[in-house]
């Protein structure tokens, strides 16, 4: 569809450009065989990073692109077309991590670890989540305590995207003492790396979906961590973390509307090949119904997220908006893909078609960063305010 480029500014277009030509050369061509193998591609890492797409929104002194969002949004929904798994990593490192530490972090902070994430030297990771605690995040249990200068961390934490790969670990951690248990004001922020003593690559999880990009847990034994890697305030973490997700809800829209794209062009490429009755399937007026409803859906949670990025690179967001975003972008992912499937018949239920992949790919949009419900909790709050 022309209009999704019809209202870029000259450097937008020419970002659009380079993440495509990118991905077709090194990524779309590897796609089905990195999700069959659930292999991660490490030298992605640098050539991201080259092409300075691992620093998109950071500012320039510190080696970022200092672009705005919408830009940054463009390229992940390229990126997200050709390979959801790549996207996944190149959004949780921009909106995530690299955020937290450039809205929070002190300069030798910035210039140890920020300048060499946005050159893609170090990859980036976001440790929040624990075994028992989803949704509810701040109900954390990984602790930490002080010895001197330092401080002595013990837990574990789940499902860390790209945790086999990350060079920077930003983790949230209680430092609060089981006498005094302040809930959300009691967790701080850390930058971990793996060369830390008692930091733990574990279990790497067998997922439906998103099978090139790794999700472990970590592991932290009595990990000894400097002092001056705390970010920002003490117990003041999970409000950093929270104002991070804003970013990362973001680009879980736009990955949701790339893999979205994907399977809409799949579907209407081969609606058009395929034939029943004499004739293109897409000349059945039921075909072409589906095709209409999957191109306004995906239309519409593009433009509600450039709309979204617009707001937040304004400084204007009001409560609920990323939320919505999110919300619109990730259910409409999955239901595109399940359409995808429909008119591919038994051939999209195979792994010769990329749809089933989308498809897997899609359902997680709706689980991290925030469940579907997690959001409408948001949204209704926000509403309910006015
Ligand atoms: C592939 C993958 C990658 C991930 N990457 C990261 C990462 O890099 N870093 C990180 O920190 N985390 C990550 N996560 C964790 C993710 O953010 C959590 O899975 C998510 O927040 C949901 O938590 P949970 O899985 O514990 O589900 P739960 O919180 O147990 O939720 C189970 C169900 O209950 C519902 N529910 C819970 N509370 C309520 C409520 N109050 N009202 C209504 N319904 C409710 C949920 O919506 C859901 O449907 C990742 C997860 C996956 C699957």
């Amino acid at each position: 569809m022309i209009h999704e480029l019809r209202d870029l500014t000259e450097e937008q277009f020419a970002i659009v450009a380079t993440a495509r030509a990118f991905a077709d050369e090194h990524v779309r061509p590897f796609s089905a065989q990195w999700d069959r193998d659930s292999h991660f591609e490490p030298s992605l890492i640098k050539k991201l990073g080259d092409l300075g797409f691992l620093g998109m929104l950071l500012p320039v002194e510190y080696d970022g692109l200092g672009l705005e969002a919408k830009s940054y949004l463009l390229a992940l929904e390229e990126i997200a077309a050709a390979d959801a798994s790549v996207a996944v990593m190149m959004s949780v490192h921009n909106s995530l991590p690299t955020q937290m530490l450039n809205a929070f972090g002190t300069e030798a902070q910035k210039r140890r670890f920020l300048a060499p994430m946005a050159r893609g030297e170090l990859l980036g990771a976001f440790a929040l989540s624990e075994s028992d605690a989803g949704s509810d995040a701040s109900a954390i249990r990984c602790q930490a305590r002080r010895e001197g200068d330092d401080w002595i961390v013990d837990g574990t934490k789940a499902w860390v995207t790209s945790g086999t790969h990350a060079g920077v670990v930003i983790a949230m951690i209680r430092t609060d003492t089981p006498d005094d248990r302040r809930r959300s004001k009691g967790i701080s922020a850390f930058i971990l790396t793996p060369d830390l003593p008692g930091f733990t690559v574990a279990k790497k999880e067998d997922k439906m979906g998103l099978r090139a990009s790794p999700t472990v847990q970590l592991v932290f034994d009595g990990m000894r961590v400097p002092g001056d890697r705390m970010i920002g305030v003490e117990g003041q973490g999970f409000i950093y973390a929270m104002q991070s997700l804003e970013h990362g809800r973001l680009g879980i829209a736009a990955q949701s509307v790339g893999i979205a794209r994907a399977a809409f062009e799949a579907a209407r490429d081969h609606a058009s090949e395929r034939k029943q009755f004499g004739q293109p399937i897409a000349e059945f007026q039921g075909i072409q119904f589906k095709l209409a409803d999957m191109a306004t859906r995906l239309s519409a949670a593009r433009a509600l997220l450039h709309m979204t990025a617009a707001a937040k690179d304004r400084g204007v967001l009001v409560p609920g908006e990323v939320s919505m975003c999110k919300l619109f972008a990730s259910e409409m992912a999955m239901w595109i893909t399940t359409q995808a499937i429909q008119v591919f018949g038994g051939y999209g239920y195979v792994k010769e078609y990329p749809v089933e992949r989308y498809f897997r790919d899609a359902k997680v949009t709706e689980i991290y960063e925030g469940t579907s419900e997690v959001q409408r909790i948001i949204i209704g709050r926000a509403v309910s305010k006015e």
